[in-house]
């Protein structure tokens, strides 16, 4: 609940490797920037556990108080869609544009609220020339005889302190397996290349070429961030060089301080393996729904494992999301058929109150989701517990639903009812069974007792066991 007041968290800083409380460099605004997709095909359910990390990370620090912006990059120029979009015999424009409308369907398909900006590195090419050329004129980076721009990796004495790499160390075996003989010295990176026949290019104070990686998101992010700006996100394979060569060359543009706050998001894996190719299991989003894995099932397993984590995708794990999500599926079908009357249940109260301060202690702890869910789940059991004991009322109901729906701002999981498709392992939607149920409830009532056997039946059929009790039909999948 935002009553104006701002809980300050504190986050595992990659800067510093430590739990670090957090400051905004501007009261009650947080600025954060995303490493965003590079759209040369689908993303990955690894890529969008970075994505969902993300959105449940600016959806927690609205909820702690503060107004949010958010900017996530889309990487659609690079090595990669350079060399697919040439074999693909397409320009690179329209050989991205299909995988950046399937990266935005899947954020909207996972409930991931869109970010403010979505800047495309083909769109900011100006900004990144002006920040090489800034760099060129103080000394940090300079044209090679290929005609390539390079930054100048010894004129950053603090080279390596986001990742820990020590540049004394990688120097020797490195210059001697390399043959790029064109640079100062071999950690030097590139900022801009110079064109190669058949690559897109764009003009640039160096030649014809286009940007290196690292440049676009250190261009973009201080467009529309600032200099200086509160959170840096991306997964832990940013890391080192991507992150630690953005500090490199933003910090040297500028001589202020980048991001003050990183954070990485663990790598997801399937079955205990890296998702790979080869091995076939470096799925998308589309081939689990095809698999009959529903997106809410999806995001609630994304949200159940701390984002610092290896997050290891199963059939158990997805079993666990989907029980989970049921349980509090069943909760709210209670819920919606209580018909008690009476006094607000003091327990109910306590318990509400409990959820609160816990639900938001877990956020302010480092994003500590499970901290949060275990509050919720404690919540349940109350409230089960207080409907079992016909002790809930229509205010205390209300109450409940408010409940759900304030932290559902944060997770974003718990409404079926904003989820398209409510298909679940049992084949039958929520909706659906709710429907027969209240059919056969007609059915009785007219005292149709084999069409309400029928029903009975088909439910049973499908997983789906009714029991009748004093307040009504509850169902559950057996
Ligand atoms: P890319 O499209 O490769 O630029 O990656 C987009 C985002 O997904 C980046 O923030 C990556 O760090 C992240 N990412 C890539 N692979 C995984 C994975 N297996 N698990 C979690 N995040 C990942
Ligand atoms: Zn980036």
């Amino acid at each position: 609940m935002n009553d104006g007041t701002i809980t300050a968290p504190r986050f595992y800083n990659t800067l510093g490797r430590s739990l670090q409380s957090f400051t905004p460099l501007r009261d009650g605004k947080v600025g954060i920037y995303t490493c965003g997709p590079t759209v040369y095909g689908d993303p990955h359910i690894g890529n969008l556990r970075a994505f969902v990390f993300e959105d449940v990370l600016v959806r927690a620090m609205r909820y702690l108080g503060y107004a949010v912006t958010q900017v996530m990059n889309i990487t659609d120029v690079d090595d990669k869609t350079i060399r697919e979009a040439s074999a693909a015999g397409l320009d690179l424009d329209t050989y991205t544009q299909p995988y950046i409308d399937s990266f935005l369907a899947d954020l909207d398909t996972l409930h991931v609220e869109r970010a403010s900006e979505y800047p495309r590195a083909t769109r900011h090419i100006d900004e990144m020339i002006a920040m090489v050329e800034q760099l060129v004129d103080n000394g940090h980076a300079y044209q090679a005889e290929d005609g390539s721009v390079y930054f100048r990796i010894a004129s950053d004495e603090d080279y390596g302190r986001l990742s820990g790499f020590r540049l004394d160390e990688a120097q020797q075996g490195e210059r001697v397996a390399s043959d790029e003989y064109e640079k100062e010295d071999i950690r030097d990176f590139v900022l801009w290349k110079a064109a190669k026949p058949g690559e897109p290019t764009w003009d640039s104070p160096w030649g014809p070429g286009r940007p290196g990686w690292h440049i676009e998101c250190s261009a973009m992010s201080m467009k529309y961030l600032g200099e200086s700006f509160d959170i840096h996100c991306g997964g832990v394979d940013n890391i080192f060089p991507h992150h630690e060569n953005e500090i490199a060359q933003s910090e040297s543009a500028t001589g202020k301080p980048f991001a003050h706050t990183w954070l990485h998001a663990e790598h997801l894996i399937v079955d205990g393996e890296k998702m790979s190719k080869s091995l076939g299991n470096q799925y998308t989003l589309s081939e689990l729904v095809e698999k009959g894995i529903a997106p809410r099932v999806l995001r609630y397993f994304y949200l159940s494992v701390h984002y610092r984590q290896k997050l290891n995708y199963t059939a158990d794990a997805v079993e666990s999301a989907e029980g989970a999500l049921r349980r509090i599926d069943q909760m709210r079908f209670r819920l919606d058929h209580t018909q008690e009357d009476g006094p607000p249940s003091p327990k109910l109260a306590a318990a509400g109150k409990r959820l609160q301060e816990e639900f938001r202690a877990g956020l302010a702890d480092d994003l500590n989701l499970s901290e949060a869910l275990a509050a919720l789940f404690r919540y349940v059991k109350v409230v089960n517990v207080e409907i079992e004991h016909l002790k809930l009322g229509e205010w205390d109901v209300e109450r409940v639903r408010q409940a759900l729906a304030d932290v559902d701002q944060v997770l974003g999981v718990l409404d079926p009812a904003q989820w398209e498709e409510k298909e679940s392992a049992s084949g039958l939607a929520d909706k659906e069974i709710e429907e027969l149920i209240g059919q056969r409830r007609e059915a009785r009532a007219g005292g149709d007792y084999s069409e309400a056997d029928r029903i009975r039946a088909l439910l049973e059929s499908h997983g789906i066991v009714l029991e009748d009790t004093a307040q009504g039909t509850r169902w559950k999948r057996g």
